[in-house]
């Protein structure tokens, strides 16, 4: 499903560059559930944004359910996103001007918008919002909000998830409820990735993938 091969990543700043991922090579199946697990600046966001075909690599290769993500134009990453990629973000991402089923609604990509209405208030309702389907991001708890970020990561039915950081804004019982929308998720046969520097939250995947100073350094396999 996934296959990082020799990727560098190198961002050009005023003070010069940083190397944010370094040689790094992995391969993930479809159907796994794996944690990116490292300290802050490990390199664990750019991986995700490769991946998600939101930034390219400078050396190597990506390739994601057989795209050469890093070889598409942009009207092509887009595409390729709408169709495969579900993204869950720490700061969730939400619109404040839009209400709870609009936010939804912002990532659909194709098909009609009744069956994308009827779809998004099927899955607010399966996490429990729909009597907020009218309400603003400014009306509710960080629980909910990363609700209705669930619920816009599934609306165009991707095969693979990324969730970066998705339980770092969230309490104790919130974040489990994240972790086990994850697990749920992937049971059904989605593949994850999911960024963390949470050890609890980065055992409950398949596979742990440790990144330090941009390179994977040590691929650990959990129970
Ligand atoms: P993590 O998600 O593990 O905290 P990141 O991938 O965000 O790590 O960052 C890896 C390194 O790249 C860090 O040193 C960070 O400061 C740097 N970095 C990330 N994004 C940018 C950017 N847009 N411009 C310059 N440096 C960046
Ligand atoms: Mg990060």
């Amino acid at each position: 499903m996934i296959e990082i091969s020799d990727v560098s990543k190198v961002y050009r700043t005023a003070h010069g560059e940083v190397r944010a991922l370094d040689d790094v090579t992995l391969a993930i199946n479809e159907g796994e559930f794996v944690a990116l697990k490292g300290h802050s600046g490990s390199g664990k966001s750019t991986l995700l944004a490769l991946l998600g075909g939101l930034a390219l690599p400078n050396i190597g290769s990506v390739s994601v359910a057989g795209h050469d993500v890093g070889n598409l134009s942009s009207s092509e990453r887009a595409r390729f996103r709408g169709e495969n990629v579900g993204f869950v973000f720490q700061m969730f991402h939400l619109l404040p001007y839009l209400n709870v089923l609009d936010n939804v609604l912002v990532a659909s990509t194709s098909g009609a918008r009744a069956a994308n209405r009827d779809y998004a208030t099927a899955l607010l309702t399966e996490f429990g919002m729909e009597e907020r389907i009218t309400h603003r991001p400014g009306q509710l708890s960080a629980g909910e909000r990363q609700r209705v970020a669930m619920a816009r990561a599934l609306l165009n039915r991707p095969k693979l998830l990324l969730a970066d950081e998705p339980t770092g804004n969230l309490d104790e019982k919130n974040a489990v409820a994240m972790l086990d929308f994850l697990v749920g998720f992937h049971q059904q046969g989605g593949t994850i990735v999911l960024a963390t520097h949470d050890d609890r939250a980065a055992e409950r995947a398949e596979r742990i993938v440790e990144l330090s100073a941009g390179k994977v350094v040590s691929p650990v396999t959990t129970g």
